[in-house]
């Protein structure tokens, strides 16, 4: 048995299978780099936040050893009894990763190896019909070469279970043996991990975040391109409600292990569109609203030093995401303005909310501000002229400024 204690492989402290050669089993976790290993010059930059981000992530759990050889990272728990699998799933949503698995690290000696997988996966093996091995060496010295150890490995093995077969193809289980540099890795196979840049490794932006589906998938879509965001919100008590917000703020609560610490910024709106009610076109109406949102985040995203915004606007959804209507919302702004989910169906935005956990918080049934005050028919091929005419019966300025102070900021970590 893998442990003489408990029997399963999945034991933290295994004992001696053979004495001679290792007395501990220790499962660590193994993370695959994407595409930040094409990255030249800048790459230990990347190395170096991704690292970071991980023994941040993993700093609740207890101690964990993190370090990066070879396009992977090691993370190793330095103390008994850490929670290993939610350790796994912490280290899955961090981007910049696009593969993990779960492994023992062992000697090189080859005899070692065979002991080792045997330990590890002989469960595993008990319970299924077909496997096969697969060998890759990153040292390149050592003497045995890939096909070799698959080979010699499958045999090991099969000689220890009788009932299974190597099925190349369409195995029931693939283990993988990686040859290294300082030592041997045994694991099962790799899975899909998160992908894209460490957050903070593409320049920091201001996304606007409202209660419903799309933007948190805009969240979601940005920081995974290494974007660290900071976010703002539009409240407008009494109008909304304590659970409008609340439930805001759970959504970015939610998105914190894919995009890291955020401070979430309410603004209040209510008086913003008190005003437009009183003085502009009905039909006008959400738009000279978003058009105060741009400008709005527009100031604090300089006061943060952002230098983009993000919406979760997909053309054609409503009126006011026509082509005309957002060159109309964009025009009170020069920073770009990111529109991850533009091309995306509404079908395909729910699968990613449902993917990254935040579908359940956003149709819950609370008023947003963009609900209170709509128009029976808003105009979705409005003119930035006319529009930039109507809000002459505003006072563009004073409204902005009073928001602002009015804003509040509540951090999640
Ligand atoms: P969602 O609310 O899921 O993003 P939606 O279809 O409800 O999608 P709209 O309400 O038209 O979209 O808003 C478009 C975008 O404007 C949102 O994705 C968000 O980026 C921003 N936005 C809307 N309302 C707010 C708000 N109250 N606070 C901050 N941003 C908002
Ligand atoms: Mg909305």
């Amino acid at each position: 048995p893998a442990c003489a204690n408990c029997s399963t492989f999945k034991c933290k402290s295994v004992t001696p299978t053979n004495e001679r050669r290792f007395c501990i089993m220790k499962e660590i976790i193994l993370a695959y780099q994407g595409e930040m290993t094409l990255k030249g010059l800048n790459r230990g930059k990347f190395e170096a936040r991704l690292s970071k981000i991980i023994r941040w992530r993993l700093e609740p759990l207890g101690k964990f050893k993190v370090y990066q050889a070879q396009s992977t990272v090691f993370i190793e728990p330095k103390e008994d009894g850490l929670d290993m699998d939610e350790a796994f799933r912490r280290v899955s949503h961090v981007f910049g990763i696009v593969k993990l698995s779960r492994a023992v690290e062992c000697p090189k000696d080859f005899a070692a190896i065979c002991e080792t997988a045997e330990a590890y996966l002989g469960e595993t093996l008990r319970g299924i019909r077909t496997f096969k091995v697969e060998a890759k060496r990153a040292d390149k010295t050592y003497p045995m070469k890939s096909p070799e150890i698959c080979r010699e490995l499958g045999a090991y093995l099969l000689d220890k279970h009788h009932h299974l077969r190597v099925d190349v193809h369409n195995p029931q289980l693939e283990i993988m043996v990686e040859i290294r540099d300082y030592a041997a890795y045994v694991h099962g196979p790799k899975v899909e991990a998160a992908g894209g840049l460490p957050v903070g490794t593409s320049g920091r932006a201001l996304n606007l975040l409202s209660g419903g589906i799309d933007s948190p998938v805009a969240s979601y879509m940005i920081a995974k391109r290494g974007v660290e965001l900071e976010m703002i919100h539009f409240a407008s008590p009494p109008y909304t409600s304590e659970q409008a917000r609340e439930k805001v703020l759970q959504l970015a609560r939610e998105l914190v292990p894919w995009c890291g610490r955020l401070n979430v910024t309410i603004v209040p709106f209510a008086e913003i569109q008190e005003e437009i009610r009183r003085n502009c076109p009905e039909d006008h109406f959400t738009l000279i609203m978003r058009r105060f949102m741009m400008r709005l985040a527009d100031a604090l995203a300089r006061d943060l030093n952002c230098r983009a915004l993000v919406t979760g606007e997909s053309l054609g959804q409503v009126a006011s995401q026509t082509m005309d209507a957002l060159a109309v919302s964009g025009d009170v702004t020069d920073l770009p303005v990111l529109r991850p989910v533009i091309g995306m169906d509404k079908e395909e935005i729910v699968r990613i909310a449902r993917h990254i956990g935040t579908f359940e918080t956003s149709i819950l049934p609370y008023e947003d501000c963009c609900t209170v005050f709509t128009p029976r028919h808003p105009k979705t091929r409005p003119h930035v002229e006319e529009v930039r005419e109507m809000e002459q019966a505003l006072d563009v300025e004073g409204l902005v400024r009073r928001a602002m102070e009015g804003r509040e900021v509540v951090k999640l970590r």
